[in-house]
């Protein structure tokens, strides 16, 4: 037998910036003509964010004579789709945008990781810029280059890992954000908190106030912390095989409830309740203080969101039906996130179905 070996050992250096400020939008066409990334740009965006920043960024690339075109998709996650995604494709194609072009993915969470997908695939792959425009996408979705589509079955299934040129987060866009779409980011930024750093879960303590008026100097320090913890659990595991699942605190319920109830609550709200339950468990099984427990809980209540289920009029046992179909249960292991205190969560992989149903059963 004669062996031909293909040797495609690379290593390939895919770090990127974050840049978070205010104002950085206004001035991105200008600084992609000083530094270009493409000879042509495709700027994604949704119904929504097109009327309020996408037509705005088409001027500045027209301003700056760069080639730029605009490419927006009906506002909601029902639009995450192989289709819409097909329809994106198809209008860059007509558009003649070649291997040399770039992509813009300007939205919310649903925009940038179905641009991103669109980057991954398009001509074999195309660069990407995140201009992640909810408090949401900025501190969780637009970080660690996890893109993709959702299908009929399951959320979030088709896709890859891709990671983007940069992201730029402007500041100013969050003034138009209404209250819940806060909240939704505000609930990942305390699970960073709780999962990593009990001086920052002090610090949102201390500045929710300030926080909930947007205030946005005090946003920005919350923004920069909250990116640079998932940013550094991201660069231990790119690919979700260990400490990377630390970032579902809170998931494996809060994506449960969101099926059951056919996504008709906000996923902050889902989480809130979600790591309501974890923060039990972790202290019904002796880790985390009682006193812990109150005092996250009491902070979600206070960014409004309610930590109960009770209202929602969900039956464990449908939540319980949900945890089972997770595909992230490995070999049967559900791999928990639990917190051992504020600032310090671990992977349990000995909580059991039971377990959850127990926690569920007291309310
Ligand atoms: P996510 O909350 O995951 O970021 P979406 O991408 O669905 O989810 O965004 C939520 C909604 O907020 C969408 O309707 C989107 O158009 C809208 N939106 C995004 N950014 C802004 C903004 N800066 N101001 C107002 N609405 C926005
Ligand atoms: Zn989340």
């Amino acid at each position: 037998m004669e062996i031909c070996h293909v040797n495609l050992n690379k290593n390939v250096d895919t770090s990127y910036d974050i840049l978070i400020d205010r104002g950085l939008f206004d001035g991105l066409a200008a600084e992609l003509r000083k530094k270009p990334l493409a000879s042509s740009y495709a700027i994604i965006t949704d119904s929504h964010t097109e009327k309020l920043y996408g037509k705005n960024l088409l001027n500045y690339f027209k301003d700056e004579k760069i080639s730029a075109f605009l490419i927006s998709f009906e506002a909601g996650e029902k639009s995450k789709t192989r289709s819409t995604k097909e329809q994106i494709e198809d209008k860059m194609l007509s558009y003649g945008l070649g291997k040399d072009s770039c992509i813009i993915a300007l939205g919310g969470g649903v925009v940038g990781d179905i641009a991103g997908y669109v980057a991954a695939t398009y001509m074999r792959g195309v660069p990407y810029i995140q201009v992640p425009t909810t408090l949401l996408a900025q501190v969780d979705s637009s970080i660690g280059g996890k893109v993709g589509v959702d299908t009929k079955l399951a959320k979030n299934s088709i896709g890859t890992i891709y990671q983007p040129k940069k992201v730029i987060m402007d500041l100013n866009f969050l003034k138009t954000l209404p209250k819940e779409e806060l909240a939704n980011g505000l609930a990942e930024i305390i699970k960073h908190a709780l999962i990593n750093d009990k001086s920052f879960f002090n610090f949102l303590e201390k500045n929710i106030d300030e926080i909930l008026k947007c205030n946005l100097d005090i946003l920005k320090i919350a923004i920069k912390r909250s990116c640079e913890i998932k940013a550094s659990i991201v660069e231990q595991d790119e690919k979700e095989n260990g400490i990377r699942r630390r970032l579902n605190y809170g998931h494996t319920i809060g994506h449960a409830i969101e099926a059951a109830l056919e996504y008709r609550i906000p996923h902050g709200q889902a989480i809130a309740i979600g790591m309501d339950y974890a923060s039990k468990l972790s202290a019904k099984r002796g880790f985390l203080e009682e006193g812990s427990v109150i005092r996250q809980n009491n902070l979600l209540e206070y960014i409004g969101l309610p930590h109960k289920l009770s209202h929602h009029k969900l039956k464990p046992s449908k939540i319980l039906q949900h945890i089972a179909y997770d595909k992230k249960i490995i070999n049967g292991k559900i791999n928990f996130v639990l917190l051992k205190s504020i600032g310090d969560a671990f992977i349990d992989d000995s909580i059991t179905l039971e377990d959850i149903k127990n926690i569920l059963a007291e309310g």
